[in-house]
């Protein structure tokens, strides 16, 4: 393990660095990469971000975002970057898996590996790591990271700090979440006196869907959510023929599940979406009800308790099946 002394001492010069976050970086992934790009970019590195695939538009506007290269549209590229790296930041996850393919090529890598995350059960690939399951986002992590590890509050400029209010903003729902704490409060003020534009953000985030994701979205509430009245809990299904009629495209089905979980007596929400050889889950849950065990032990996932990822390699007619299979078992924590 890396100290942190050592770890400034390795910054005060110009590093390599490659900077990596989750497959379908979401707000928090790409606010987090693209926040400490920022600043790593005005202390000389040569820093490059990588992601392991595609990311929703409303994403893109974000400083730097131009010069983020996505892994499958740039392999050779990005692999010579990886093994040429010093440092390789790892953001906003905690096991290699989920980069996909380019898992294998970061833990071959001689560069030095940072993680920052604040994901459950971080898995034992990194040489440096600032960690915490209580942040509510890996953006918060990326601001304590500048700002109290490694003491630079002034290289907080506007274009770090839009980015890092980007990732804060979305993984906490909005400033919802029980995790947004006055600390959280304390950070994101810093973050609106550095430049960040809360109110242009908040529109360029949640007020750019087409027509066709509103139709989508309106789809899905009126003809495809169920409500388990007996263990409170409501699934949204997607199949792959509706993806293609209302012309669903990467970030279009971000948010849906958040619908079925508004309603007031339910705790568990979930959308289940048909991939090419897969179905995608994701699920929500109110209080402490533990929406990652679910993930985790049955959908070889993941995630936060509230807030939680997974897949299933069976069709999505029985996936639904199973997953209604699992609610008994969870009925005293569904109906308290
Ligand atoms: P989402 O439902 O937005 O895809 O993901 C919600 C949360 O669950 C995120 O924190 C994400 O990191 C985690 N998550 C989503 N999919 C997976 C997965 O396949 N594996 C793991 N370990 N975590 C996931
Ligand atoms: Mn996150």
């Amino acid at each position: 393990m890396l100290d942190t002394a050592s770890l400034i001492e390795l910054l005060a010069q110009p590093q390599r660095i490659v900077i990596t976050t989750h497959h379908k970086p979401d707000g928090d992934a790409m606010g987090s990469s693209l926040g400490l790009y920022n600043y790593l970019i005005q202390q000389g590195h040569h820093a490059q971000v990588i992601t392991p695939t595609d990311y929703p538009q409303f994403l893109n506007w974000m400083p730097g975002n131009g010069d983020v290269i996505i892994y499958t549209d740039n392999v050779a590229k990005a692999d010579q970057l990886i093994a040429d790296a010093d440092m390789i930041f790892c953001l906003d996850f905690n096991a290699l898996g989920r980069i996909n393919e380019m898992g294998e090529k970061v833990g071959e890598s001689k560069a030095l590996k940072l993680m920052i995350d604040h994901h459950l059960e971080p898995q034992d690939f990194d040489d440096y790591r600032h960690w915490d399951i209580n942040a509510c986002a890996t953006a918060q992590l990326i601001y304590t990271f500048i700002v109290e590890v490694l003491g630079r509050k002034e290289l907080v400029n506007a274009d770090v700090a839009s980015c890092l209010y980007t990732g804060i903003m979305t993984d906490s729902a909005s400033f919802r979440l029980p995790n947004t704490t006055s600390t959280v409060h304390r950070i994101v003020a810093d973050l609106i006196d550095a430049g960040a534009p809360n109110a242009r953000i908040h529109e360029l985030v949640y007020n750019d869907s087409t027509e066709m994701r509103l139709r989508f979205l309106g789809h899905c509430l009126a003809n495809k959510l169920q409500v388990f009245h007996e263990y409170n809990t409501a699934l949204i299904t997607v199949n792959a023929e509706e993806l293609k009629e209302f012309d669903v495209i990467t970030g279009d089905t971000e948010g849906i599940v958040n619908y079925a979980l508004s309603i007031s007596n339910v705790r568990l929400a979930a959308f289940m979406v048909e991939r090419k050889d897969k179905v995608k889950l994701s699920l929500r849950s109110k209080g402490d009800f533990p929406a990652n065990e679910i993930c985790k032990k049955y959908f070889s996932g993941g995630g936060h308790r509230n807030a939680a990822g997974g897949t299933s390699s069976y069709s999505l007619q029985d996936t639904v099946e199973q997953f209604k299979l699992i609610l008994p078992k969870y009925k005293n924590l569904l109906i308290q």
